[in-house]
């Protein structure tokens, strides 16, 4: 039989400090081993989501788009890999990369923007989050749904976050 879907959760920004605001929250309840697939066109806000996840685990750095460099790493609470598969061409590279070293039992968090780009690649478990544009130029909505397991802790802090409701 086939595995329940798991539900998803959409939350509505209506501005960049509204989604950094979001993925700040969900940045400072992350937990070792976790992956976050980033989906959505140029300038739908990934980087930002990322920027504010990192905010969230306590990076001091600052956080630019790892477009050309395909990856960069920080330290915060835990070490947070940040990919950019946009402008990789071929799956071989994954592995010159280090990508699956950071997102085979990560030791921290990885984040990968463009990750629907190689879905074999992919680990088993993963946050997809993924941003599209709303109504107005600032509007973006924003899904979250999990494939795999060990997502639903956060995903009952996402469906709370939605609400508006504190979640502890
Ligand atoms: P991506 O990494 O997906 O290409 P970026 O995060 O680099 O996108 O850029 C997103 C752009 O959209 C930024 O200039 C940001 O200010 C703008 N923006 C406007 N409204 C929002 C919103 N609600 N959430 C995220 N970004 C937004
Ligand atoms: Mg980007």
């Amino acid at each position: 039989m086939a595995r329940e879907k798991a539900r998803a959760v959409e939350i509505c920004t209506d501005s960049p400090e509204a989604t950094g605001e979001l993925a700040k929250k969900l940045g400072s309840r992350l937990r070792a081993g976790m992956v976050l697939c980033l989906v959505g066109d140029l300038g739908a806000g990934k980087t930002l989501f990322a920027q504010g996840i990192a905010a969230g685990l306590g990076v001091l750095d600052e956080v630019t788009s790892p477009t050309f460099n395909l990856m960069n790493l920080y330290a915060g609470r835990l070490p947070m890999a940040h990919f950019d598969l946009y402008r990789l061409e071929d799956e071989a590279e994954l592995d010159e990369i280090g990508f699956y070293e950071y997102t085979d039992e990560p030791r921290g968090v990885a984040l990968i923007e463009w990750a629907d780009k190689f879905p074999a690649a992919l680990p088993e478990a993963y946050l997809r989050v993924e941003l599209r544009p709303g109504d107005t130029k600032e509007a973006r909505h924003i899904t979250f749904s999990p494939v795999g397991g060990g997502y639903d802790e956060l995903m009952a802090s996402l469906e709370a976050l939605g609400k508006g409701r504190p979640d502890d």
